[in-house]
């Protein structure tokens, strides 16, 4: 596993990016073109987030979030490919009680999501599928999105949960260091011929578990949830930023 032990995300941006770059390709598995890359990908995604998080000047004591609380899990969630088939193999690997009834979920999921804007999604509150007892059973697979949504404050989260109009809290820092390793790994993705976009989570998982040869087929280069795809963000011009960025600090 590959930790950036000394740079700090938010003091020096561009020079996390491009070593975590380096570590997202190193991943890959380079010429080893038949390795699963899955696994490792995330390890340094997770890991990464996680440190340079605990590791910035901002003091990441003050986030609120906790056990029990799942008032944000009614957001829509975006995620990368390998996200999306990590959670479709631990569905998978689950006893088959609970890989049916998740399975069950995720349908539900779609069916009551997939023609909703994501302010309509607000605005409904629906929630996530992975959400029992407030607590979430993807937990360690939980994605990137999902660990970039901190706040400060439960009770304003509560509050907007409930469509009382409120200012939420969210930390600055989980956004951007989300931002930077979900962004590192899409430029590595994309260096490696691989699919890199962003997509709707239940949509993509409900891909993801009615076809087996899914996570094959990405691997191969195949865009398999461009029907999923989020195009909020112009693909040419996050490609032109993550080779700018490349370019300087070579
Ligand atoms: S995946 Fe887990 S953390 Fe993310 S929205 Fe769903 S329940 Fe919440």
């Amino acid at each position: 596993m590959s930790v950036l032990e000394v740079l700090d995300p938010q003091a020096e941006p561009l020079a996390y990016f491009n070593s975590l770059h380096r570590a997202f390709e190193r991943s890959l598995g380079g010429q080893q073109a038949n390795r699963d890359p899955l696994e490792p990908l995330l390890d340094v995604a997770f890991e990464n987030f996680e440190h340079g998080v605990a590791q910035s000047a901002e003091n990441p004591y003050r986030v609120a979030c906790h056990g029990g609380c799942a008032s944000c899990c009614t957001i829509r969630v975006v995620a990368t490919a390998p996200e999306i088939l990590l959670i479709a193999r631990m569905i998978r690997a689950a006893p088959k009680t609970m890989e049916f009834e998740l399975k069950r979920r995720i349908e539900k999921a779609y069916e009551a999501t997939k023609l909703l804007s994501e302010a309509q999604r607000m605005e409904h509150g629906f929630p996530c599928p992975f959400i029992d007892r407030d607590l979430c059973v993807v937990y360690s697979a939980r994605p990137l999105a999902c660990r970039g949504h901190a706040s400060y404050d439960v009770q304003a989260c509560i509050d907007a949960l409930a469509g009382r109009a409120c200012e939420t809290p969210i930390s600055s820092l989980h956004l951007t260091v989300r931002s930077l390793v979900q962004n590192a790994m899409q430029s590595a993705l994309r260096d490696s011929g691989r699919a890199w976009a962003t997509y709707e989570l239940n949509q993509a998982l409900h891909i993801a578990l009615s076809d087996d040869d899914c996570e094959t087929a990405w691997l191969k280069g195949e865009d398999v949830f461009a029907s999923a795809l989020i195009a909020d963000v112009s693909r040419e011009e996050m490609a032109a930023t993550f080779d700018a960025i490349k370019a300087h600090c070579a």
